[in-house]
């Protein structure tokens, strides 16, 4: 057997394989995105049982098998994952997806483990808000990945946009004022309060984010003018923050 290597990660994606194994998709810090195939994983008494689950944060040793990696070893890290809390859980399944998403297998990439890291860290915490937590994260990995959007000057005429309220158009990547808002396909309301918000979190001011008295429209208009922009960038839905809108009723009736 060849020898095998330490790293870091966090579980974003698992299935059933074989008889009694998993195949788990692991964000690491040091070799990206890896599959790798826990034997036994379904078995009542497995072994790193704990290390396995979902959004678990884990000091893994991996083995370099034939086709695919093979855990040796998972020991956990941090706050462990509350699964039982809807929200959170929800909130960290659009963590996932989107980290996912951007990352391809084979590219490490260390800043942005960190941000997934630390994200899931702060959602695990019961004192941390996770909504908060996971819009401050995606905002965060479309500024890394260079797709932040334009909140400064309008998309549709170039004008310096004002502290008034306005549309998101995800195709042009930014907000439309005055003459350029009126009726326009895919556009989701931007009010002057949302985007005072986002251009906050432009300047990752993370503090004061975390000590604002949100009301659920703002949020909701903030979370889906990040949705629509992080999936029209994507180029695919993103079907765990569909699950968490769907939810969000029964939380903040
Ligand atoms: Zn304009």
């Amino acid at each position: 057997m060849s020898e095998g290597f330490s790293d870091e990660g966090v579980v974003l994606r698992r299935r059933a394989f074989a008889e009694a194994d998993r195949i788990l998709v692991v964000i690491t810090r040091d070799h990206g995105k890896v599959s790798v195939l826990a034997r036994g994983a379904r078995r009542a008494r497995a072994r790193n049982a704990a290390g396995l689950d979902l959004l678990t944060r884990s000091e893994l040793v991996l083995i370099p098998g034939r086709g695919m990696v093979v855990l040796a070893q998972a020991r956990p890290v941090g706050l462990p994952w509350p699964g039982s809390d809807l929200l959170r859980t929800a909130c960290g399944g659009v963590l996932a997806e989107l980290a996912d998403a951007t990352l391809e297998e084979g590219h490490p990439d260390p800043q942005l483990y960190q941000l997934v890291a630390e994200a899931r860290d702060r959602m695990a915490d019961p004192a941390g808000d996770p909504r908060l937590e996971l819009a401050v994260a995606a905002f965060r990995i479309a500024a890394a990945g260079g797709y932040l959007p334009e909140l400064h000057h309008c998309a549709g005429c170039g004008k310096e946009l004002g502290d008034r309220d306005g549309g998101f158009l995800p195709a042009l990547g930014g907000i439309l004022q005055g003459s350029c808002w009126g009726f326009q396909p895919g556009a989701q309301p931007c009010s002057a309060a949302a985007l005072r918000v986002l251009r906050r979190m432009e300047i990752d001011d993370q503090p004061t984010l975390r000590r604002l008295r949100w009301s659920e429209p703002l949020r909701e208009q903030v979370e889906s003018i990040l949705l629509a922009h992080l999936e029209h960038h994507l180029d695919r839905p993103m079907k765990a923050a569909r699950v968490l809108a769907e939810l969000r009723p029964s939380f903040f009736p």
